[in-house]
C-alpha cells in the first residue's frame, strides 16, 4: 500500500514537472514569436500611412505605436500573465483552465469586457459616454503650456531604464489618487464595476466600466504634460498591464518586501477588493509607497478573503444590463444619496 502511494506520488511529480517543463517551452516559443511580430511590425510596415477614399487624403501617423499600444499590448501581455500564473499555481488552479472549461458568471462578464474592450467597441462607447472628455491630449497641453511659459519638463537626457522608473512612480502617484476618488461616492458606482468580481481570472483587470475614466486621466494627461516620451509611455503601460493581469490571479503571494515597497502584490490587492467593509479600503497603488505615505497601507490578505461588493450583479457573458445600471447610478449619485 505504502509503496503504491509512493509510486503514484513520484508518478505525480513527473508528470507535474513535465506539465511545467511544457509551459516553460510555450511561454519561451511565445515570447520569440512576439518578438517576431513586434520586429516586422517596427521593421516591415510604414509609420506613416496614406488612406484615399472619396476623393480625399488621410494621413494617419505613428502606426507602431497605435498597433502596440491598440491591441499588441494586451494580446502580448495577457497570455504571457496567464502562463506565469499557470507555471506558479499549476494548471489544475490556473485561471486559463477555469476561463476555458468552466468560467464562474463573474469571469464570463470579465471575458465579455475584455473581447469588448479588444475589439474598440468599449473605447467608443466611453468617449461617448464621458461626453468626449478622454479626446483631449496631453502632448497638446504640454505644447500649449511650453508655447506660452517656455517651460517643459524634459527628462530625455536620462537613460531610458531611468525614465521608465521615474514615469512608473509618476503614473502610481496619478494612479493613486484617482483610484481615492473612483472610491469616493460620486465615482464608486463606475468602479465598482470592477470590484463587483467575484473570482480573480487574471482578465479580471481588464474588467472596468466603459466610462470609467481615470486609467486615462492617469496615462494620457500627466505624463504626456510632464514629457513622458511615446516609447517610455508604452513601457509604463506594458508595466502597469502586466502588474495589472498578475495581481488579478490566483498567485496567492505577497511577493515579499518587493511587493512591501516597490510593486504592489496579489495579496495586496486581494485585500483592496474584499467584500467586508467592515475595516476601511486599502491599497489603492500599484506601487506600495504611496499607500505608505498617504496613510493607506494596512498589510496582507488571507488567500481566501472573499472579495465582491454588497450590490448585486447580473454577471455573465450579457454585460448591457449592469453596465447601464451602474452609468445610470453614477449620474443619479450627484442627486440621490446611496449606501453601496
Ligand atoms: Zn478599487
Ligand atoms: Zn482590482
Amino acid at each position: 500500500m505504502a509503496l503504491a502511494e509512493t509510486s503514484m506520488t513520484l508518478e505525480g511529480d513527473r508528470r507535474s514537472i513535465l506539465g511545467r517543463a511544457a509551459i516553460v517551452m510555450g511561454l519561451l516559443v511565445y515570447a520569440g514569436l512576439l518578438a517576431g511580430a513586434w520586429w516586422a511590425v517596427v521593421n516591415l510596415l510604414p509609420d506613416q500611412v496614406s488612406l484615399h477614399a472619396f476623393g480625399k487624403t488621410k494621413v494617419v501617423g505613428d502606426v507602431h505605436n497605435r498597433i502596440v499600444t491598440g491591441i499588441g499590448l494586451v494580446a502580448a501581455i495577457l497570455p504571457a500573465a496567464l502562463w506565469i500564473e499557470c507555471l506558479v499555481v499549476g494548471w489544475r488552479r490556473s485561471s486559463a483552465r477555469a476561463l476555458i472549461f468552466g468560467p464562474t458568471m463573474s469571469m464570463r462578464t470579465d471575458l465579455a469586457v475584455l473581447v469588448l474592450g479588444q475589439g474598440q467597441v468599449l473605447d467608443l462607447v466611453g468617449k461617448a459616454m464621458m461626453l468626449g472628455l478622454s479626446m483631449i491630449s496631453g502632448a497638446a497641453i504640454r505644447d500649449w503650456i511650453q508655447a506660452r511659459t517656455g517651460f517643459a519638463v524634459d527628462l530625455t537626457a536620462l537613460p531610458f531604464a531611468a525614465q521608465l522608473v521615474i514615469y512608473f512612480y509618476v503614473y502610481t502617484f496619478f494612479d493613486y489618487w484617482t483610484h481615492r476618488l473612483d472610491h469616493s461616492r460620486f465615482f464608486w458606482p463606475l468602479h465598482r464595476y470592477h470590484h463587483s468580481a467575484e473570482d480573480f481570472c487574471v482578465v479580471t483587470s481588464a474588467r472596468q466600466h466603459p466610462a470609467a475614466f481615470s486609467a486615462f486621466f492617469v496615462i494620457n494627461l500627466p505624463l504626456a504634460i510632464l514629457g513622458a516620451t511615446p516609447s517610455v509611455m508604452i513601457f509604463v503601460s506594458v508595466l502597469v498591464t502586466a502588474v495589472g493581469f498578475l495581481i488579478h490571479s490566483q498567485l496567492t503571494s505577497d511577493w515579499g518586501w518587493v511587493g512591501r515597497w516597490l510593486i504592489q502584490s496579489p495579496l495586496h490587492h486581494r485585500l483592496h477588493h474584499k467584500l467586508d467593509m467592515t475595516e476601511p479600503t486599502g491599497h489603492f497603488a500599484m506601487a506600495p509607497i504611496w499607500d505608505r505615505l498617504f496613510g493607506t497601507w494596512r498589510g496582507t490578505a488571507d488567500p481566501a478573503l472573499v472579495i465582491g461588493v454588497a450590490q448585486p450583479y447580473r454577471h455573465g457573458f450579457w454585460i448591457v444590463p449592469d453596465l447601464l445600471r451602474d452609468y445610470w447610478h453614477f449620474w443619479s449619485g450627484f442627486v440621490i444619496r446611496r449606501t453601496n
